[in-house]
C-alpha cells in the first residue's frame, strides 16, 4: 500500500510538472516514459500488399503499429473462433456481408461504437447493432457479349430467368457466397416464392454447369460458350487494367457491363468490410483504424487498388470504374441477408443449381 501511494504521488508530481523537485529521492515515475501509441492486429482476407500503403499512412499519422495476418476469409474466421479470448486479432477484414454475418453469428465480434462510422456509412451497409461495417461497395451485375447481345434486350436480374435467355447464361456455383448473398437479398426483397422461381429459371437458362470463379464466367462469354454472365464488377475492372493485348484484357474488351435493375430496386451490391473482434486487446486503435479507412483519402486509395466503389459519398472511383457510368444500387439493408441465407441455399438445392 505505501509503495502504491509513493507511485501515485510521483505520477501526480510528474503530471503537474513538479517531478524534477523529487528526482533525486524518487524512482523515475512511469508516467514520464513516452507512452507508446501501441498496435493493432488485423486478420485480413485482402493481401497485405494491397492495403499496405494505407496501413503505412495510418501508422505515420497515429504512430500505431499495424500487424497483418492474411488468409482465406473462411479460414480466418475459423482461426478467430478457435483462438477465442486468446486471439491477438483486433480487426477482421473480410469480403461479402455473408462472412461478416457469420462472424457475428459466431459471437466473435463486438459493436464498433463510432460516430464517424454512423455518419459516413449509409445505414444499409452497416450492422444496425454496429457489429460490422462496409468499407467499400462491390456490385454484382450483368455482362454480355458485345457482338451477340443488344444491351436494349437487358433489364433486370429477374429477367435473366425468362425464356429469352435459354442456354445463354454463365454463372458460378451455388456454393459461392456471392450468389448466396444475392439470392438471400432477393428473398428479403421479393419473397421466397419469387426468388425460387428466379433460381429455377436461371438453372434452365444456364449454358453449362456452373464452374470456376466470376472471371471464368466472363472468359466463357468471350469464348462464345455463353452470351451473358453474372459477375462482380471488380473482376471486370481488373481484367480491363491488364496489359493491352493480354488475354484477359481482350476478354474484357469484348464484353459490355450492364447495370441491372435500374428501373426497379437497383443493382445488387455487397460490401468488403470490417468488424472489431470480441476480445480485441486494442479496441480504441481498431476503431481509429476503421475510421481512418473511411476518410476520403483512404477511401480513394482503397477503392482504387481493388476496383471497388468507395462507400463514402463524394469520393470518385478509379477511372476504369468511373467509365462504367453511374448506377443506382439496391438499398435493401445488407443485415437482412443473414436472415435468408439458409433459405437461399435450400432454394438453390431444390432447383438443382449445382
Ligand atoms: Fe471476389
Amino acid at each position: 500500500m505505501p509503495f502504491k501511494k509513493i507511485t501515485s504521488l510521483a505520477m501526480a508530481l510528474a503530471l503537474t510538472g513538479l517531478a524534477a523537485c523529487g528526482q533525486d529521492s524518487l524512482p523515475p515515475p512511469a508516467a514520464e516514459e513516452a507512452v507508446p501509441a501501441g498496435e493493432v492486429n488485423i486478420y485480413s482476407y485482402r493481401q497485405e500488399t494491397l492495403i499496405k500503403p494505407l496501413l503505412d499512412a495510418f501508422t505515420e499519422e497515429t504512430g500505431i503499429t499495424v500487424n497483418v495476418v492474411s488468409g482465406k476469409a473462411d479460414a480466418l474466421l475459423e482461426r478467430l473462433k478457435n483462438e477465442g479470448i486468446n486471439s491477438p486479432a483486433d480487426i477482421l477484414l473480410t469480403a461479402d456481408v455473408g462472412r461478416l454475418l457469420r462472424a457475428q453469428a459466431a459471437g466473435v465480434v463486438q459493436p464498433i461504437e463510432s460516430d464517424v462510422v454512423n455518419e459516413v456509412v449509409p445505414a444499409a451497409y452497416r450492422d444496425p447493432a454496429g457489429e460490422w461495417v462496409g468499407l467499400s461497395l462491390r456490385a454484382r451485375t450483368i455482362f454480355y457479349a458485345k457482338d451477340r447481345v443488344d444491351p436494349a434486350t437487358l433489364s433486370t436480374m429477374a429477367a435473366l430467368a425468362g425464356d429469352d435467355f435459354k442456354d445463354k447464361i454463365c454463372i458460378r456455383a451455388a456454393s459461392n457466397i456471392y450468389n448466396q448473398s444475392m439470392l438471400a437479398a432477393m428473398v428479403a426483397r421479393d419473397g421466397a416464392e419469387a426468388a425460387e422461381a428466379w433460381a429455377a429459371g436461371m438453372v434452365a437458362n444456364m449454358a453449362r454447369q456452373p464452374q470456376g470463379g466470376d472471371r471464368d464466367q466472363l472468359r466463357a462469354v468471350a469464348a462464345g460458350e455463353c452470351d451473358i454472365a453474372v459477375s462482380n464488377t471488380y473482376y471486370y475492372g481488373r481484367m480491363m487494367a491488364d496489359e493491352p493485348g493480354s488475354r484477359d484484357r481482350e476478354v474484357a474488351e469484348s464484353i459490355g457491363l450492364f447495370w441491372s435493375d435500374q428501373e426497379g430496386a437497383g443493382t445488387h451490391v455487397n460490401i468488403a468490410g470490417a468488424a472489431v473482434t470480441k476480445h480485441a486487446k486494442n479496441k480504441a486503435n481498431a476503431v481509429a483504424l476503421i475510421e481512418f479507412l473511411l476518410s476520403p483519402e483512404a477511401q480513394q486509395i482503397y477503392a482504387e487498388g481493388v476496383y471497388e466503389f468507395p462507400i463514402r459519398d463524394g469520393v470518385a472511383p478509379t477511372p476504369i470504374v468511373e467509365a462504367w457510368g453511374p448506377f443506382t444500387a439496391d438499398s435493401t439493408a445488407l443485415s437482412l441477408i443473414g436472415d435468408h441465407t439458409t433459405e437461399a441455399v435450400m432454394i438453390m438445392d431444390r432447383v438443382g443449381w449445382q
